[in-house]
C-alpha cells in the first residue's frame, strides 16, 4: 500500500509550553518496500508513525492512504483502516500474559475478514515448536516473534514496526530484522521500520531520516544487505 504524507503537523502541549513536534513532514512510501525512519530519540519519529497508522491525529496535513484520506475518515472508517490494513509492532511485545503464542496469535485472528493460516504463520516464525507455551517461558526474541505474528495474521498492507528491535540483543536484533525482510518478501507487505540505530538503514529500500521534528533526508538505497550481513 502506497502512503503519502502531506504537510503534517503536530504540536503537543498548550500555553507556552506548546511545542511543535512535527514540523511540515512530507514523504511518500511505495507499496511494498522496507521504509527505514532514523532518528534520534525525541525527533518525532513514534509520533509520525503513530499518525500514520490513524492512531494519533495530525493538527495540520494529512496522510493518503491508497485512495483514501485519514482527514476524510470518520472514526468508524479509521477503525476499519487500522483493524483491515495495518499490523503494529513495539519495543515492547504487549503480549498477553496467560495466553499460550498460538492464542496471542488467534485473538488477533478473530476480528480479521481474511485472516493467515495459523500453523503455517508459525512456522514462518519459527515458533511452532513452542507454539504451546506461555510468553513468560519465552526469550525476548521469541516474544518479539509472537508479536510480529500478532500484527501478521490478519494479512496487513502495511506492518508499522516502532523499535521493533530496541530491548534486544545484537544477534536476536539481526534476528528478528531477518524476519522482517522474510515477511516483506513472501506477504509483500509495505513495512516502515522507526529505529535510532543508523546500521539498519542498510537493509532499507527507502531511508528517512529526521531531526527535530523534520525530515532531513530521504533517499533510496539502491543496493540494501540482507540482515544477516549487518554490523553494528
Ligand atoms: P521519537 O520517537 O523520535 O523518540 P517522539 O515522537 O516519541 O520521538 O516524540 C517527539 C517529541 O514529542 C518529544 O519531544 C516528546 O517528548 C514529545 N511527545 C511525544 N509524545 C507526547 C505526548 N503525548 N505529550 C507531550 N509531548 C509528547
Ligand atoms: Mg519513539
Amino acid at each position: 500500500m502506497k502512503i503519502k504524507v502531506n504537510d503534517v503537523h503536530k504540536f503537543y502541549g498548550n500555553g507556552d509550553s506548546r511545542v511543535e513536534v512535527l514540523r511540515g513532514i512530507n514523504c511518500e512510501i511505495q507499496d511494498g518496500e522496507i521504509c527505514v525512519l532514523l532518528g534520534p530519540s525525541g525527533s518525532g519519529k513514534s509520533t509520525l508513525l503513530n499518525i500514520i497508522g490513524g492512531i494519533e491525529m495530525a493538527d495540520a496535513g494529512c496522510i493518503d492512504i491508497g485512495e483514501d484520506c485519514t482527514k476524510r475518515m470518520n472514526e468508524k472508517e479509521l477503525t476499519l483502516y487500522r483493524r483491515n490494513h495495518l499490523g503494529f509492532v513495539f519495543q515492547f511485545y504487549n503480549l498477553v500474559p496467560n495466553l499460550t503464542l498460538k492464542e496471542n496469535i488467534e485473538v488477533c485472528a478473530y476480528l480479521s475478514k481474511n485472516p493467515l493460516e495459523i500453523d503455517e504463520l508459525l512456522r514462518t516464525l519459527g515458533l511452532y515448536d513452542h507454539k504451546d507455551k506461555l510468553p513468560s517461558q519465552l526469550s525476548g526474541g521469541q516474544q518479539q516473534r509472537c508479536a510480529i505474528g500478532r500484527a501478521l495474521v490478519k494479512n496487513p498492507s502495511l506492518l508499522l514496526c516502532d523499535e521493533p528491535t530496541g530491548a534486544l540483543d545484537y544477534q536476536t536484533s539481526k534476528e528478528i530484522l531477518s524476519l522482517i525482510e522474510q515477511v516483506n518478501r513472501k506477504y509483500r507487505n509495505t513495512i516502515i521500520i522507526v529505529t535510532h540505530n543508523d546500521a539498519i538503514k542498510n537493509i532499507a529500500n527507502h531511508v528517512l531520516k529526521m531531526r527535530d521534528g523534520m525530515i532531513v533526508s530521504d533517499y533510496v538505497n539502491e543496493n540494501p544487505i540482507s540482515a544477516s550481513q549487518l554490523e553494528w
